[in-house]
């Protein structure tokens, strides 16, 4: 049987199983209740929040029978009728793939023929800011004089990019980014339901890595489910995002602090040691900053942020030793940082004079001499930036293929898809002559990128830095058990595996 990912698979079907998005739900639930229905309705927000899914609870809704809570029954004539692929009535299209004016023109001329099974035919446009302009100029004439029986339900990433005369036209509405102590429940009853064993520090870490969104933070669970094979421990979670322990992050987050320039820059060569990706180091130190300003100024940051007790304790105990500016400094230095490995491929020597310049800040304030350390800093970041410039990093063509895929990858990470990037992480990448070759060897990650959405902002990122097209291909990974029938038969029956 074919695996099925635990977000399709737990894909709500009512809008009771909608979570952390109760202003949205409660509205829509309301006006099927009252039978007073719009015809046009704009869902925009995060990626992962819901959208799709709750337009197609919306659309079944609309013309179920015997509504239940204002939820789709899933047993009368009409809902069976919908559940069916094949059904004309609620028509689901992707605006990125489908955006030529002509593809607009055909759906619109279908609108008027009247829906088979109920009483409205749906139409749910997603990611409608991709159309063309003159595609957009098709859909507005029919949001201007829709036919009795017809619903649009238009979902967008980016709302701003939505032109304001179909804005005008639609009810909006905001998806949220869902509270990580929301998603650590569904987690929960999701690994519950699968007979899965975890740790509650483990679910934590793979909430919070979801960055609220729960398609994500179903992804890494299932890269999880299958890494730890049925028991999720906090450090195969660790494992699994490549992201630092965060005990060890914390030591060195205090060690910039405290102005322990050697301390800090042996632990980052520590942790480089171990294959740490820099530019996810940095990341992981800049929100470490982040986290530890909220837990010094708000009451609830401990829900906010719904981390692990330790690491709230930890995070409580260093922002307390340090004020406000100096953690708002320690974090500024970091997220600049960020962007600055966009144009460099020397990352080890970026981070490390960022935490030199953080560390010494300061000293900078009391006045002290450090003019010669921040001329150094400099100089290090000069070097830095014309080794990028010069001959160091040539045109694409000549580019070392794992060179391109590990900057493929932290673009994700800025572009802040961390599930992707992670999987990203886990792939090889090989140069041929028509395209790149990524090679992915598991299946978790082979799954994630394939995802047709995710193929689209994976190139999205590549594109800055290849010309070529990315084809992704599996790689089969001999199987244990035949690799032991296979040195039997090499070495003979005498051969002790142990
Ligand atoms: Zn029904």
């Amino acid at each position: 049987m074919a695996y099925t990912s635990l977000y399709r698979r737990y894909r709500p079907d009512t809008f009771r199983d909608v979570i952390g998005q109760d202003h949205v739900v409660r509205t829509l639930v309301n006006q099927i209740k009252s039978g007073n229905i719009g015809h046009a309705y704009l869902f925009t927000g995060t990626r992962g929040t819901g959208k799709t899914s709750v337009a197609k609870i919306f659309s079944r809704a609309v013309n179920c029978l015997a509504p239940e809570d204002g939820s789709p029954c899933g047993k009368c004539e009409v809902c069976m009728e919908l559940a069916l692929s094949g059904n004309f009535d609620i028509l689901e299209i992707d605006a990125a793939s489908n955006n030529s004016v002509d593809q607009i023109r055909e759906l619109t001329d279908k609108i008027n023929f009247p829906p088979t099974a109920g009483k409205y035919k749906v139409y749910i446009i997603d990611e409608v800011h991709m159309l063309s302009k003159s595609a957009h100029n098709a859909l507005l004439k029919t949001l201007e004089e829709p036919p009795e029986h017809a619903i649009f339900i238009l979902a967008t990433t980016e709302v701003h990019a939505i032109p304001a005369t179909i804005l005008s036209r639609c009810m909006r509405f905001d998806f949220r980014l869902v509270p990580l102590a929301k998603i650590a429940d569904r987690l929960k009853f999701i690994f519950d339901d699968n007979g899965v064993k975890y740790s509650e520090q483990a679910v934590r870490m793979i909430a919070s890595a979801g960055q609220g969104s729960v398609r994500d933070a179903l992804s890494i669970a299932d890269m999880c489910v299958s890494y730890c094979s049925g028991d999720i421990t906090y450090e195969g979670v660790l494992e699994v995002l490549g992201t630092s322990d965060p005990v060890k992050l914390v030591a060195l987050a205090e060690d910039i602090l405290a102005c322990n320039v050697e301390g800090a820059l042996s632990k980052i060569s520590a942790m480089c040691d171990l294959g740490k990706s820099m530019a996810v180091l940095a990341s992981d130190l800049a929100t470490l900053f982040r986290n530890a300003l909220y837990v010094k100024n708000c009451g609830d940051a401990a829900e906010l942020l719904a981390l692990p007790n330790e690491l709230y304790a930890a995070l409580k105990e260093l922002s307390s030793r340090y004020d406000q500016s100096r953690l708002l400094a320690a974090m500024r230095r970091m997220t600049e940082m960020e962007g600055e490995f966009r144009y460099s491929t020397q990352h080890r020597i970026l981070l490390e004079a960022a935490v030199i310049a953080a560390a010494t800040e300061p000293r900078a304030e009391h006045g002290g001499d450090t003019r010669e350390l921040e001329q150094k800093v400099a100089a290090i970041a000069k070097r830095v930036n014309a080794l990028s410039r010069s001959g160091f990093e040539p045109a694409p063509a000549a580019k070392d293929a794992g060179q391109v895929w590990g900057n493929v990858a932290s673009e994700l990470q800025r572009m802040g898809v961390g599930v992707l990037a992670i999987a990203a992480a886990e792939a090889k990448a090989e140069e041929h002559e028509d395209a790149l070759v990524v090679k992915v060897s598991s299946e978790s990650a082979m799954r994630i990128l394939s995802d047709p959405a995710n193929r689209k902002l994976l190139s999205e990122a590549a594109v800055k830095y290849t010309a070529k097209p990315l084809r992704i291909e599996e790689v089969r990974r001999i199987e244990e058990n035949k690799v032991i029938p296979y040195l039997t038969g090499m070495f003979g029956k005498s051969l002790e595996i142990t």
